[in-house]
């Protein structure tokens, strides 16, 4: 962040997608980018050092999410979870969850009970089940009744299958139109079609992470205006440590966009801020009139 323009960002930042693992699923999942992406991953670190690289580029909270990609290790990932909040209380999660688990609702609702546990994290492009598979239901219901949030990835980049893409999202909405989801990643690949969800579905919100990197070659295609109107609704996040290139690429080419301060105040700080507080589920804030030129 060497140009002038990264004196437009707010200090401290809050970074809503930040992956924390146990070290030895971490190597794992670093093997399997290698495997499945043909991806190097550039931050190979765990999570005290992860969060040390992050603090010392002036970011303040984290909100941090892990998933269980097969059932039977939910149970000990959110232990591990509730060890990693409470050694650090400026710390946020999205807990992991599997369908298939025994007890996976009362494990569920007992961490929702955690002031800093947000919600449930769905990798459904790794977990390979749809979002509307009707086992999730009762966990959507459980955490729409407790005030809480899911954080999905339930687009089709980097690569696709047939869990992911905007068409199952929208059965899922069919059902739960006031679904509180953030969509992860803009809804990469499928950007403007998730991007069009915003106006019918008040508690939707997509996050920056993934997707605004032009070494990846496919960069978030949504215009400025777009950007500026739903300003309320994007969230920042790095998918640090899991990238490719450095998290400065993301914010660089963001502020290389010269939106508003506003903007970079909302989804930098505030929106994050009011993730963390609980109190994003309003009912969705209006839209920003587009700036004209
Ligand atoms: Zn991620």
């Amino acid at each position: 962040m060497s140009s002038p323009a990264a004196g437009r960002l707010p200090r401290p930042l809050v970074d809503c997608h930040v992956h924390l693992f146990p070290d030895r699923l971490f190597d794992a999942i670093w093997r399997q980018f290698v495997t499945d992406y043909g991806w190097k991953v550039l931050h190979q670190l765990y999570w005290r050092e992860c969060l040390a690289h992050l603090r010392e580029r002036g970011v303040g909270t984290v909100v941090y999410s892990n998933y269980a990609h097969r059932s039977g290790i939910a149970r000990g990932l959110n232990d591990w979870n509730l060890g990693v909040l409470a050694a650090d209380p400026s710390l946020f999660c999205f807990a992991a969850f599997h369908p298939d688990d025994e007890d996976c609702l009362a494990m569920a609702e007992e961490l929702l009970t955690h002031p800093r546990i947000l919600g449930f994290k769905l990798q459904l492009l790794v977990q390979r089940f749809p979002p509307d598979d009707p086992r999730l239901y009762p966990l959507y219901e459980l955490v729409m009744a407790k005030g809480k949030r899911l954080l999905l990835h339930v687009g089709t980049g980097p690569v696709g299958n047939e869990f992911v893409g905007v068409l199952p999202f929208r059965r899922l909405l069919a059902r739960y139109p006031d679904l509180p989801a953030i969509v992860a990643h803009m809804g990469a690949l499928e950007y403007g079609a998730f991007g069009d969800l915003l106006p019918d579905h008040p508690n939707l919100l997509l996050d920056t992470a993934f997707a605004f990197l032009p070494s990846l070659g496919a960069v978030c295609d949504l215009s400025p205006e777009f950007l500026e109107r739903w300003r309320d609704r994007i969230l920042y996040g790095s998918d640090f440590p899991n990238i490719l290139f450095t998290r400065e690429e993301e914010i660089d080419t963001l502020l290389g966009m010269d939106l508003s301060p506003e903007f970079y105040a909302a989804v930098f700080r505030d929106n994050g801020l009011r993730l963390s507080r609980g109190t994003s589920r309003t009912g969705g804030q209006a839209p920003h009139d587009a700036i004209t030129s």
